[in-house]
């Protein structure tokens, strides 16, 4: 019950926190992951989280379960998922 109200809460910083320390984390995982497994070299531009954390708090910052993807391999993925990041998409 607390952890889902500072959830929420968090939830309103969101998009700013988000945008702030995905642009760090694709500073230093530069390329995509899903592109280096099919031995391609292309630039990541979006943090998607590698398991969906619902409203796990925890896991939706942990950096282990981010991946850098390419717009192409993001979009695919966001595609496969339900809205659930509406909110950070626009960043
Ligand atoms: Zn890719």
């Amino acid at each position: 019950m607390f952890k889902e109200n500072l959830f929420k809460r968090y939830k309103q910083n969101e998009p700013i926190e988000w945008y702030r320390q995905t642009q760090f984390y694709l500073i230093l995982n530069p390329y995509c992951k899903i592109c280096l497994k099919k031995h391609k070299i292309v630039p990541a531009e979006k943090v998607s989280p590698i398991v969906k954390p619902a409203n796990n708090y925890n896991l939706f910052w942990d950096k282990a379960n981010w991946q850098g993807l390419c717009l192409y391999h993001y979009n695919r993925k966001k595609l496969s998922e339900n809205n659930f990041y509406k909110n950070t998409e626009t960043l």
